[in-house]
């Protein structure tokens, strides 16, 4: 990581919650202030792409996709104070502009030099977990280095939590093309013939931009968001080509690529039965209690063994209830998703991935003839067998169980176009990666206009 030096300062700015239910978003602010201030000013360095860092999906009220934003640059030391004023004004005109409504709570966190280990911390937390603000008061009271340009907000938890996210983990990028301020809530216009195309050609560096099973793109966000799309992958100059290629009928403000957590599992923490607790993230090693139960609207339930009493649940739109019907007794498991808790106050596993271990076979055969070895006959429940060969009838003989247990290690995901950005997609098992962050602000910027 790059260092302060005696001209320099690294800064970390982290942006969170600038989102309003139908304009604007931490993205878009993001882009707008680089756009304005950050580009071509020699008094700045970036040190790293934008990150884009999303966190908890389930917590209910988080904002659109929950993702914070954090930039990291080298500022030339008489330029600091500059920077965070400009940073201040154009986050109040930008609220004011976007009707940012007070519900959301924006938050702005600096951080001068090193990034202290607590971030790390309050980055797992944020992600796999719920964050009390005490959590985050407790937190400002140990370390020195934080300026909270707005003050303390929840927003504050994801601006702090973006800065901590560890650098040497797995991560993706996203190239994010805005669309002109006179277009935002008018229909997109996309080609959507060019996206499945370029898509293909691309596919084994991008992922969950169009799911081609269902055939239905996965680019575009609904309604007033700035974003007209958004294209994930695995290497920013891929993702370069792939927009020059796509087919798009409005002009773009302009696009900017984030080196994200996004399609890392990063959320899929393996955990004791024992914490499985409201609105954490995990995967729990455990076996199955009891047989599938498929609920109205075809969701399958089963229990599994844990303490107190957990359910996972596997959602008839997710295509993992095939797989879950057929679950036994016994199977062994590790079940990843996020807990929610029902009405009835239960723990309930939302699952997104499972992962099956072993799986208990049952086989249950009618009896064979002891005299003359054929399948006997039932005569009806508790009334015993009877041969229809040889006429032998035994009321003492039972049925045949074979149980046969077989290592499966099959692993199931939820389908495309209901994955979380988190997710991992099958096809990014085994091209996990650290990323590179040395690089020039034009290879990830295009400003048009
Ligand atoms: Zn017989």
């Amino acid at each position: 990581m790059v260092e302060s030096t005696e001209e320099h300062v690294v800064v970390h700015i982290g942006l969170d919650d600038i989102d309003s239910p139908f304009n604007g978003c931490t993205t878009h602010f993001t882009y707008m202030f680089i756009k304005k201030y950050l580009l071509m000013n020699e008094n700045i360095e970036f040190i790293d792409y934008p990150n884009l860092v999303r966190l908890n999906p389930s917590i209910p009220f988080k904002t659109r996709g929950n993702g914070a934003v954090a930039l990291r640059i080298k500022v030339r030391k008489p330029y600091k104070d500059v920077l965070i004023k400009a940073l201040t004004n154009s986050l109040t005109d930008y609220i004011n502009a976007y009707d940012v409504k007070s519900k959301y709570s924006p938050g702005v966190a600096i951080v001068e030099g090193n990034i202290p280990v607590e971030l790390s911390r309050i980055y797992m937390k944020a992600l796999t977990d719920y964050v009390h603000i005490d959590y985050l008061r407790n937190l400002l009271n140990k370390v020195n280095n934080i300026e909270l340009p707005l003050g303390i907000s929840r927003g504050v938890i994801g601006a702090l939590a973006a800065i901590g996210w560890p650098q040497d983990t797995d991560c993706t990028y996203e190239l994010l093309a805005y669309r002109l301020i006179g277009n935002i809530g008018r229909e997109r216009c996309i080609d959507w013939n060019s996206l499945r195309e370029v898509d293909v050609k691309y596919k084994d560096y991008v992922f969950n931009n169009y799911d081609h099973v269902e055939d239905v793109p996965l680019v575009a966000p609904h309604g007033s968001d700035p974003v007209l799309l958004g294209i994930r992958g695995n290497d920013p100059e891929i993702l370069v080509k792939y927009f020059n290629e796509l087919n798009l009928c409005e002009a773009v403000d302009g696009w900017m690529i984030y080196r994200t957590n996004q399609g890392t599992d990063a959320h899929l923490v393996l955990r004791s039965i024992d914490d499985v607790r409201p609105y954490r993230t995990l995967c729990v090693e455990t076996s199955v209690k009891s047989r599938p139960k498929v609920l109205r609207g075809a969701h399958v339930v089963i229990e599994i063994h844990s303490s107190p009493k957990t359910y996972a649940a596997f959602y008839a739109d997710t295509s993992l209830t095939n797989v879950a019907r057929d679950l036994n007794v016994d199977d062994e498991v590790i079940i990843c998703g996020s807990v929610k808790q029902w009405s009835n106050n239960t723990n309930v596993l939302n699952v997104e991935k499972l992962y099956i271990k072993r799986k208990i076979i049952k086989e249950i055969h009618n009896p064979k003839c002891p005299k003359c070895g054929k399948r006997m006959k039932s005569l009806g429940r508790d009334k015993g067998f009877k041969c229809v060969r040889c006429g032998f009838k035994s009321k003492e003989i039972t049925k045949d169980i074979n149980i046969s247990i077989i290592s499966l290690n099959s692993l199931h995901v939820v389908k495309t176009s209901k994955m979380k950005h988190l997710s991992k997609p099958l096809s990014r098992y085994g091209r996990e990666r650290k990323c590179s962050y040395l690089i020039p602000t034009s290879k990830w910027i295009e400003v048009y206009v």
